[in-house]
């Protein structure tokens, strides 16, 4: 990547970051951000073999699709890297699916590097992890950080282990040599352990499994529901999204009258 494509690319993502609600250092909720900036957001738990996220333009709707079966830290990443292919790429294409490779930077495809490289620079800005280094650790490079440092750093930054180690590697903060000692700690203590003595935020590091999709999404399958367009089948297990049934919404469906068990509650309400 050119050096100039990349402050472009920092120059977005700051404009973004400056929208966002944040603590001492990361973006508090970059889920709620999302929201906010109009994507309609759907988290649900695909399975941990299925693909991690996809991003989609569809008619005046940007959908961002997130697998929730993964850790949270991880489902954040995803988010921030869809965030990107919008804002960088969404002006040729409008489809980006992504899975553990394009995501973990192993893919030679020069948009997925510049998404990871916006997710990065969104979620862990160099000058915020300057200051990180300057007033928490008292130190200017990454010498004699422990596994501990690192989980205070996931805390604040909402970030994996893994996107720590990788982002103060390229920030030159530590050569490769502390990459894999912290690396080495990080087997041996656990991540949950780590986060757990510092009173960091643990939930990072497990899946959340969280089902959120827009609530607008129901006007539309009820619409196509009473449209016939799809089975009472389809309305149930969306609805279950929603933990939602037929009888919550049972003044806003038409009531099929070719249903035989609908049929049979009103003769046996008749009879009663
Ligand atoms: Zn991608």
């Amino acid at each position: 990547m050119l050096d100039t494509r990349k402050r472009e690319i920092r120059i977005k993502a700051d404009a973004v970051r400056e929208k966002c609600k944040v603590s001492r250092y990361g973006i508090i909720d970059l889920f709620k951000e999302c929201e906010r900036l109009g994507y309609k957001l759907i988290r649900y738990p695909l399975g941990e073999k299925a693909d991690l996220g996809f991003a989609l333009k569809r008619d005046d709707d940007i959908v961002i699709f997130i697998n929730s079966s993964c850790r949270l830290s991880r489902e954040i990443f995803t988010l921030a890297h869809e965030m990107g292919h919008i804002i960088l790429h969404f002006n040729g294409e409008s489809r980006f699916v992504d899975n553990s490779t394009t995501i973990a930077g192993q893919s030679d495809d020069e948009k997925e590097q510049e998404a990871n490289y916006f997710a990065a620079y969104l979620l862990m800005p160099s000058d915020e992890v300057d200051r990180f280094f300057d007033l928490e650790l008292s130190k200017s490079n990454g010498e004699n950080l422990t596994g501990l440092d690192i989980a205070r750093m996931m805390s604040e930054f909402s970030v994996s282990y893994d996107m720590v180690l990788n982002r103060l590697e390229s920030l030159q903060k530590i050569d490769s040599n502390q990459k894999l000692c912290l690396d080495t700690e990080r087997a041996e203590k656990r991540v949950g352990n780590l986060l757990r003595s510092i009173g960091g935020n643990a939930r990072l590091n497990s899946a959340g499994n969280e089902i959120d999709i827009p609530y607008e999404y129901i006007d539309y399958v009820i619409y196509n529901y009473n449209h016939k367009a799809i089975p009472k089948e389809t309305l149930e297990k969306v609805l279950e999204c929603y933990h939602l049934s037929l009888e919550d919404i049972s003044d806003r469906i038409d009531i099929m009258t070719d249903d035989n068990d609908d049929l049979a509650d009103l003769i046996g309400g008749l009879e009663d």
